[in-house]
């Protein structure tokens, strides 16, 4: 199922590094059943070798969640390492307390496997708590198989080891590994539905708030008397399209993006409302301190733009603001004086900040 998650979804290497642990681990329970059957030994060091290399990759299924980062060296060394710890004993001929050694390391990469996870928490709480105790409830019964075959103490065994630790690990084992599947593909789904929902609320040219996320974040609670909006629109666009060309016109979108977030405060929110538009949302201002900031903001893209390199091309923006009123306001009202503000900067020569109150500034 995960295998095929990973087929149909975006090629993300998180579920494919599961289907792959989980397969290996499979492979390796397939092996040791035939070692319960026929117990030569080489069959239960293939089967331990394979639980240890699928226990690793989910290893490095848990860092890829937790970090994004690719995590085929630690694959790679978990792998390697957990073989050498674990098999030495089992490649002598030790088929009592060689599985000692090879029960703690198994219990020691579900345990990392957990705290993998564990690190991810903040992202989905309860999914992800209900993974990590469902790896560590395995990890605990390898460990009481692994203290149960050391107080039998027996270097060598007849066959595959039986008693009720091992039954109990087995109970535990048909219990957990369906919920860790089933747990896995959800979290792999709602962190892709997140993925989406960014996407979604992200302009992808300046990678600033969209127009949506703006009207989402901004009328969340009525807009405040000390609160303003400040909208931009540079000057002249169409003729720098027309003039330099479209891919041009993006560099100066971009130029604006950065000036404005250079200059916003913490906390304001920055958006591009649409083609050479942009709107700027910030909390417990005055007007002369929205003024300033709207002409810091317009200097800068000015100066930069003049700066891009391009003989004689200039470029400047206008941008107009208003407040919320003491009892709170709606956002879109706010916006919509702003932008009459702006049109009223626009009217009067542009390269300029206007409020609206009929006040003209610059
Ligand atoms: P004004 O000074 O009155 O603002 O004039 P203007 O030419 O800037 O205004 P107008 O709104 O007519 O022009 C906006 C142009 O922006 C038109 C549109 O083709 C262009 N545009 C919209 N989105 C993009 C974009 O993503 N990239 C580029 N390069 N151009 C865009
Ligand atoms: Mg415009
Ligand atoms: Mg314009």
């Amino acid at each position: 199922m995960i295998f095929i998650g990973w087929l149909m979804g975006p090629k993300d290497s998180f579920l494919l590094s599961c289907a792959v642990g989980g397969a290996l681990c499979g492979l390796g329970l397939l092996l040791y059943g035939f070692y319960v059957v026929a117990p030569h030994a080489p069959i239960a060091v293939l089967a331990f070798a394979a639980i240890m290399t699928g226990l690793s990759t989910l290893v490095g299924a848990g860092y890829r969640f937790r970090t994004g980062r690719s995590p085929r060296r630690l694959i790679v060394l978990t792998a390697v390492v957990s073989n050498l710890v674990a098999l030495p004993a089992l490649l002598l001929g030790y088929t009592g307390l060689g599985l000692v050694p090879i029960n703690f390391t198994a219990a020691a990469l579900l345990f990392l496997i957990a705290g993998q996870y564990w690190g991810a928490r903040p992202y989905a709480p309860a999914a992800v708590r209900g993974l990590c105790l469902l790896y560590a409830t395995i990890g605990a019964s390898f460990v009481l198989c692994g203290i149960m075959l050391g107080l039998d103490g027996r270097p060598m065994l007849d066959g595959a080891p039986t008693g009720w630790a091992e039954d109990l690990s087995l109970l535990v084992m048909v219990a957990c590994v369906p919920g860790i599947g089933a747990v896995t593909l959800t979290l792999n789904q709602s962190r892709l539905a997140g993925e989406l929902h960014r996407a979604a609320m992200t302009d992808p040219l300046t990678g600033l708030m969209n127009r949506r996320a703006l009207f989402d974040a901004g009328s969340a609670s009525p807009v405040a008397a000390e609160t303003a909006v400040i909208v931009f629109d540079i000057d002249s666009f169409k003729t720098i399209n027309d003039t330099h060309g479209h891919a041009f016109g993006d560099r100066v979108i971009n130029l604006f993006a950065a000036s404005i977030t250079r200059h916003a405060p913490t906390g304001a929110l920055v958006a591009r409302l649409g083609g050479e538009e942009f709107a700027l949302v910030v909390a417990a201002t005055s007007a002369d301190q929205a003024l300033r900031l709207a002409e810091t903001i317009c200097q800068t893209f000015a100066q930069n733009a003049a700066g891009l390199g391009v003989a004689g091309f200039r470029s400047t923006a206008s941008a107009g603001f208003a407040f919320g009123v003491a009892h709170g306001t709606t956002f879109e009202q706010v916006l919509n004086e702003a932008d009459k503000a702006l049109y009223a900067a626009k009217r009067g020569g542009r390269n300029r900040v206007m409020s609206a109150e009929p006040r003209l500034f610059g």
